[in-house]
């Protein structure tokens, strides 16, 4: 009789590490739709996250100029090494995306990937920053965090990662993916999101780092009213107040219901009576 973990294995010497967020597409179609939706050109550079047993990264091989790929897991770079490693235009970095030095590839690049959901949040975050080397940016997700991506204003889905990625980006659902598309099967459903950096932001702010303390401050007690979320995050009650006025925003109203550029009047509007006070 087959050993119940024999039947997820991948390769032969490899049992999916879920600590690593290892569900590994087994769906040809899949992995077509995602490469036409990336829409590659000849001679375009793709950074792959974790290309696991890369079939994925095989496709992207063959209609791209130069695929980079970075693999946490030592077992599955061996397992590439032995079945690319042949191809001209392969490059595997073993390594964490998370730390990676993403001036390492070629820009402007394009990302393509199934990212390992046990990490994606920091690791958009990580990309996002990364956004001016960027062409666009592929990747299947948890379909949870695509919703958060792509929500607006005024539902529980809307936080910090919908108003970073929508601040950067022209944020677009392309596709659901059901886990009988992956071995072994994720307990969640997921979808594929394109992400086109935008040559400048949204909306233009005095200080973005400030502005993302405001938007994280504000989503720091997302029930509460945003001047109580606010000055349980440092921020003084009577600036505060002063700002949301100034702003128009009704400080009884929670962060979850203010557009980015509710935000972005407010976080400006703090910033400069800070500055007078000075
Ligand atoms: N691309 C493959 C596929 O579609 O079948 C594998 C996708 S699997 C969801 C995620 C991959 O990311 C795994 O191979 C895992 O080892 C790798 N991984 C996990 N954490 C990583 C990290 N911090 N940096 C780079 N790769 C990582």
């Amino acid at each position: 009789m087959m050993r119940p973990d024999a039947r997820a294995r991948v390769t032969p010497a490899h049992v999916p590490r879920k600590s690593l967020g290892q569900h590994f597409l087994i769906d040809k179609n899949i992995v077509r739709k995602i490469v036409r939706l990336a829409g590659l050109q000849p001679g375009e550079t793709v950074l792959e996250i974790g290309p696991g047993r890369g079939i994925l990264t095989e496709a992207l091989l063959d209609s791209s100029g130069l695929v980079v790929a970075v693999e946490l897991d030592t077992a599955l770079c061996a397992h590439l090494r032995a079945t690319l490693g042949r191809r001209s235009n392969f490059r595997l970095v073993e390594g964490d995306a998370l730390t990676f030095d993403y001036t390492q590839v070629p820009s402007p690049f394009l990302v393509v990937a199934n990212l390992p959901y046990y990490v994606s949040t920091p690791l958009l975050f990580r990309l996002l920053e990364e956004r001016r080397c960027i062409d666009r940016l592929v990747l299947m997700l948890q379909e949870e965090v695509v919703a958060r991506l792509a929500a607006a204003p005024g539902g529980k889905d809307y936080g910090a990662l919908s108003i970073a990625a929508q601040f950067y980006c022209e944020v677009r659902q392309a596709f659901r993916v059901s886990p009988t598309c992956f071995r072994p099967k994720p307990q969640v459903g997921s979808a594929v999101a394109v992400l086109t950096p935008l040559p400048k932001p949204r909306v233009s702010v005095a200080d973005e780092a400030f502005f993302f303390r405001v938007v994280r401050a504000g989503f720091a007690h997302r029930r509460k009213a945003l001047l109580n979320s606010l000055r349980d995050e440092d921020f003084e009650g009577a600036p505060t107040a002063a700002a949301l006025e100034r702003a128009g925003i009704d400080p009884r109203r929670r962060a979850e219901t203010l557009r980015i550029e509710e935000f972005a009047a407010l976080a400006d509007g703090l910033l400069s009576l800070n500055q007078k006070k000075e």
